[in-house]
C-alpha cells in the first residue's frame, strides 16, 4: 500500500492533474503583458482599500495590454451574505472597472479560465490535494479541534510557537495503512499539507513593492482542504492563480507574511510562482493616530459611501491613483486635461507604509472634475444621482432644458465654476435658480457694506427701471452697474475708492453685491450676468420686489 491508494481512497473521482494542465493553458499574450486579479470574499462590505487594490491590479494589465479578472473567494462559507457577489461586481462597474474575465452577476461569468467563483471549484481543488497526496506531499489528519487546542496550551506551557508543525504534528508520520485504516473506519479528517520547510532557515523574497524581504521558511503543515471539502485561502490561491495564469498577484499587505508558506505551495506543487505586490493599507488620521481606515468606525471605509454622497467616480478613481503613486499629482498639474488613464502609473513606486486618506483633498479633486463637465454631462450625472436618493432634486431637473442653462452657467470657459464637489451638493447649488424652491422659504438677505436700507431699495429700482436690458452683452452689463454706482454716488471703480477712500460711501463692487443678494439671497454664487440671463427681466424685477418688501 502506498501514497496512490491513499490518494485514491480519499478522492476517488479527482481527475488527473493533467487535465486541468491542459485545460487551462498558458494565455497567448503580448510579451510583457500582465495578469492580475482582484479577489475579495463576499462578506457583503466593499471596502474603499478593496477598490484601492483593484484599480491598481486593472491598471497594471490595462497598461501592459494584459488582463485583469474577478474572483470571488466564498470558500469561507460562515463569512459569506446574500447579495454579497452582486455587491462586488456591482461596485466595480459603478466605478467603471468592469473586469476582462470573471463574474459579470451573482452567477454569470465571461472567460476561459473559470469557473471565477471558488465554491465551484470543488473538484479542481480536490485533484491537486490528491496529487499531493499520492505524492507524499499533504496527508490526512485525525487531530479533533480538542485535540488542536490541547497542542496549543502545550505549546505555550512550553513557550514555543503555536502550531501544526514538526514534532507537533501528530499526525505527520501515520503510515499509509494505519491513515487507510482509519479514513475506512469512517473517522473524520482534514488535508494537511506536508512542509518540507525548516524555521531556522531564510528564505528572500523581492516583493515588487516592498522590497527585499527575508523571512524564515514555513514549517507548518497547514490546512489545505477543510472538513466541508472546501479549500483553505492559501491552497486555492496557489491552485487558482496558478490555473488563471496570474501574473502578479497584487493584494492587501495582510498577506506578506504568508509569502514563504505560498512560494513553498507554488514549488510542492509544481507551479511557476508569480510576482507579488503587496499593498499597504489606506490610513486614517484619527485625532493624531494613524489608523487603518475601519468598517466599524469610518463610513468612508466603504465603496457604498462614494456612491450615496455623490462624489463623482472619476474624482474618488484620480484620488486613489494620487495616493497609489505620489507623481500623479504632478503629471497632473502638467497635464490638466488629460484622460488620468494617460498617466504612466508605476507599481513599484507604489508607498512602502499606508497612505493617509483625506477626504478635503477628495472632495478638491472631485470639484476640478466636475468644474470640467459639459453642462450635458452635470446634467446626466445629477439626474442618475437624484433618481436614486434625492426625489426633490429629480423633480427639479425634469426640465432639462432649463437646468441645463443652469448647469451651463460659467461652465465651458477657461475658469469654470468649481463650486460643486459632488452630487449631493447640486440641489444647494442651484436652488435658488428655481422660483418655487425660492419663494418657498423665508430667505436671509445679509447685506454687507451697503446696508443702509434705504440705499439698497434705491439701487435696486433704479437698476431695474433704468439700467436693466436683457439684451445688454457681458460688458455693457458691467458698465451700466458702474453708471447706476455713479448714480448713486458709489465708485465707479475699486482703484477710484482705494486712492480717495474719504469721497464714497462705498464702491461698485458693493453694489454689485446687493443686487447678487438681492437676487439670490446668497453672497457667493457663479458669475451674476448669467444667473441674470438665465432668470430674464421679470423674474430679477420680482425678486427685487420681494427683496425690498424684506427690507420693510
Ligand atoms: N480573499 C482574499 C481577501 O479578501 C484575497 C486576497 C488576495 O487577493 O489574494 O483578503
Amino acid at each position: 500500500m502506498d501514497y496512490k491508494d491513499l490518494a485514491n481512497l480519499i478522492f476517488p473521482d479527482a481527475k488527473d492533474i493533467s487535465y486541468y494542465e491542459e485545460k487551462y493553458p498558458e494565455r497567448n499574450l503580448p510579451e510583457g503583458a500582465i495578469v492580475t486579479r482582484f479577489a475579495p470574499s463576499p462578506t457583503g462590505f466593499v471596502h474603499i482599500g478593496g477598490l484601492y487594490q483593484a484599480l491598481v491590479a486593472r491598471e497594471v494589465a490595462k497598461k501592459t495590454g494584459g488582463v485583469f479578472f474577478l474572483r470571488v473567494e466564498d470558500t469561507d462559507q460562515k463569512r459569506e451574505v446574500e447579495n454579497g457577489v452582486t455587491g462586488i461586481v456591482n461596485s466595480l462597474k459603478d466605478f467603471d472597472m468592469a473586469p476582462d474575465e470573471g463574474m459579470i452577476t451573482d452567477t454569470e461569468e465571461i472567460g476561459n479560465y473559470g469557473p471565477y467563483k471558488q465554491s465551484l471549484r470543488k473538484e479542481i481543488y480536490q485533484a491537486y490535494a490528491k496529487y499531493l497526496i499520492s505524492q507524499g506531499k499533504a496527508y490526512p489528519c485525525f487531530c479533533t479541534p480538542e485535540e488542536g487546542e490541547e497542542i496549543r496550551k502545550k505549546q505555550e506551557a512550553a513557550k514555543v510557537r503555536t502550531g501544526y508543525y514538526g514534532v507537533w504534528a501528530k499526525c505527520r508520520n501515520i503510515t499509509v495503512e494505519e491513515a487507510y485504516k482509519k479514513i475506512e473506519n469512517g473517522e473524520s479528517y482534514i488535508i494537511r499539507f506536508k512542509s518540507p520547510g525548516r524555521e531556522d532557515r531564510k528564505i528572500k523574497h523581492k516583493d515588487i513593492i516592498k522590497g527585499n524581504v527575508d523571512f524564515p521558511e514555513n514549517d507548518q503543515d497547514i490546512v489545505i482542504i477543510k472538513a466541508d471539502g472546501l479549500p483553505t485561502y492559501h491552497f486555492a490561491h496557489a491552485v487558482d492563480d496558478h490555473l488563471m495564469r496570474t501574473t502578479h498577484v497584487i493584494r492587501s499587505d495582510e498577506w506578506l507574511s504568508s509569502v514563504p508558506l505560498h512560494l513553498q505551495l507554488f514549488h510542492e506543487l509544481g507551479f511557476k510562482a508569480p510576482k507579488y505586490a503587496h499593498i499597504s493599507p489606506i490610513m486614517k488620521n484619527d485625532n493624531g493616530n494613524k489608523r487603518k481606515l475601519s468598517k466599524r468606525k469610518d463610513p468612508e471605509a466603504a465603496v457604498s459611501y462614494y456612491k450615496e454622497e455623490g462624489i463623482p467616480v472619476n474624482a474618488v478613481k484620480e484620488y486613489l491613483l494620487n495616493i497609489a503613486n505620489s507623481t500623479f499629482e504632478n503629471w497632473r498639474r502638467a497635464n490638466p486635461d488629460k484622460s488620468m488613464d494617460e498617466f504612466d502609473f508605476q507599481l513599484n513606486k507604489m508607498s512602502v507604509s499606508g497612505a493617509l486618506f483625506d477626504m478635503v483633498k477628495l472632495l478638491d479633486i472631485g470639484k476640478t472634475v466636475i468644474s470640467k463637465m459639459t453642462a450635458e454631462e452635470v446634467y446626466e450625472n445629477s439626474l442618475k444621482w437624484a433618481e436614486e436618493y434625492d426625489k426633490e432634486l429629480l423633480e427639479m431637473l425634469q426640465d432639462k432644458e432649463y437646468a441645463l442653462r443652469v448647469f451651463g452657467i460659467e461652465r465651458g470657459n477657461k475658469k469654470p465654476r468649481k463650486d460643486i464637489s459632488k452630487w449631493s451638493e447640486v440641489k444647494y447649488n442651484i436652488e435658488y435658480m428655481y422660483d418655487d424652491k425660492f419663494y418657498s422659504k423665508e430667505q436671509e438677505y445679509q447685506y454687507q457694506v451697503i446696508a443702509d436700507k434705504e440705499d439698497i431699495e434705491k439701487i435696486l429700482n433704479l437698476y431695474i427701471e433704468k439700467y436693466y436690458n436683457d439684451n445688454d452683452d457681458k460688458q455693457t452689463w458691467f458698465d451700466k452697474i458702474k453708471e447706476l454706482a455713479g448714480e448713486m454716488g458709489y465708485a465707479k471703480e475699486v482703484k477710484e475708492f482705494k486712492a480717495n477712500p474719504g469721497m464714497y460711501k462705498a464702491h461698485v463692487g458693493d453694489v454689485s453685491t446687493v443686487l447678487r443678494i438681492a437676487l439670490t439671497a446668497r453672497a457667493n454664487t457663479p458669475d451674476m450676468y448669467e444667473i441674470m440671463q438665465v432668470l430674464g427681466k421679470d423674474r430679477i424685477q420680482k425678486r427685487f420686489e420681494t427683496a425690498i418688501k424684506n427690507l420693510k
